[in-house]
């Protein structure tokens, strides 16, 4: 321990040291950091669990580990842009952060859709691998760098539900002419089984399926399902999400906005995206157990697997897909060519890891 006199007398030679030198060359050790205040618009509604209230707890937790340094106000859906004019807004500049997801869109970047999920294709576990040791977000970088944006993996929902049916699917003749809300390459894929495919936004669901506008439906996974209440406008709830195995969401950042960050700033964005990606999945793993259990055991919810036969079929139709789509589109093509690439890596070990001790437990 030092003394306190030594100290002063340390403390002394020092100034004294100091006080040699000029004291126009003295550094500005003192000076304030830059602060950065940016705008993050979202696709979800207001209070939309887990993917609005993620957005916001992510830019919470910037803020606390940037000591205030860059603080992010957050704007949902339609607040400041409408939900789908993330995109554009974030590639513009005009507004510096987007939260949303890569497949919503795909009628300007169709290749994006495989960083949010494809059917048939990653869990969250094998998506993220794809994305942090993969290449997958190197790759999903190329893909946004002509749109002036910088994605991070920032949300993911988990495995998803196959959606709510008025009617029940026994075999491939039953979903012909049925009429379903289903987005993205489930709904390509699903169209090519006979199935009418509509598009109707999240907020007109409810009552679409209630009055019978809609025969189908898929929206997330229990815990969503049961706070909108399907289970009173439909009989039958179908399992699993072929076509959503593990949605990433995403968090957009204007490039020039990005560039403009120190590398201790852009650390805390990727940390805390990084942690937000991990956070959502645990949180909604635990609620959809648990409002699984609820649907089950209170609403007494006819909950079926799908026909072995049908499942086979969409995954041939998954590849048909795939297949067109690369075929016509150069970008389509490579970014399914390293999808590809990286399933032949990943998919024999999960099936001699998590898949067998899952069929382990059940000996
Ligand atoms: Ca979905």
């Amino acid at each position: 321990m030092i003394k306190r006199r030594e100290f002063l007398a340390k403390a002394g030679t020092l100034t004294a040291a100091v006080g040699t030198g000029s004291l126009v060359s003295a550094p500005a050790v003192h000076a304030s950091p830059k602060k950065f205040r940016f705008k993050m618009v979202t696709t979800w509604p207001p209070k939309f669990p887990v993917l609005q209230t993620g957005a916001e707890e992510f830019t919470k937790k910037v803020k606390i580990m940037s000591g205030g340094r860059l603080s992010i106000q957050v704007f949902a859906g339609g607040e400041l842009v409408p939900p789908l004019g993330v995109f554009d807004a974030v590639s513009s500049g005009s507004i510096e952060m987007g939260h949303g997801a890569a497949y919503y869109w795909a009628g300007k970047v169709p290749e994006a859709q495989f960083f949010t999920s494809a059917p048939f294709g990653f869990t969250a576990q094998q998506l993220n691998a794809w994305m942090y040791y993969g290449g997958g977000l190197d790759l999903w970088r190329e893909v946004y760098a002509p749109f002036n944006l910088v994605p991070l993996p920032a949300c993911n929902t988990g495995v998803q539900m196959g959606g709510w049916f008025n009617k029940k699917i026994d075999s491939l003749a039953d979903l012909k002419g049925l009429k379903m809300r289903i987005p993205g390459l489930g709904g390509k894929v699903i169209s090519k089984a006979g199935v009418n495919v509509v598009l109707l936004p999240g907020g007109e669901l409810y009552t679409a399926l209630e009055r019978g506008v809609i025969d189908a439906l898929e929206w997330v996974g229990p815990y969503h399902d049961l706070k909108i209440g399907f289970y009173r406008a439909a009989k039958y709830y179908y399992y699993p999400g072929w076509h959503e195995p593990g949605s990433c969401l995403e968090l957009v950042i204007n490039k020039k906005a990005w560039d403009k960050l120190p590398k201790d700033l852009q650390q805390i964005v990727k940390s805390a995206s990084a942690e937000a990606n991990l956070m959502t999945l645990a949180e909604l793993d635990a609620k959809n157990g648990s409002a699984l259990n609820e649907l089950v055991s209170k609403y007494k919810v006819n909950i079926l697997k799908y026909p072995d036969d049908v499942i086979k079929k969409l995954h041939e139709l998954s590849k048909e897909t795939y297949e067109e789509l690369s075929a016509g589109n150069p970008k389509i093509a490579k970014v399914y060519a390293n999808f590809q690439k990286f399933a032949r890596q990943i998919e024999p070990w999960t099936a001699m890891s998590t898949a067998a001790f899952m069929d382990a437990k059940k000996l």
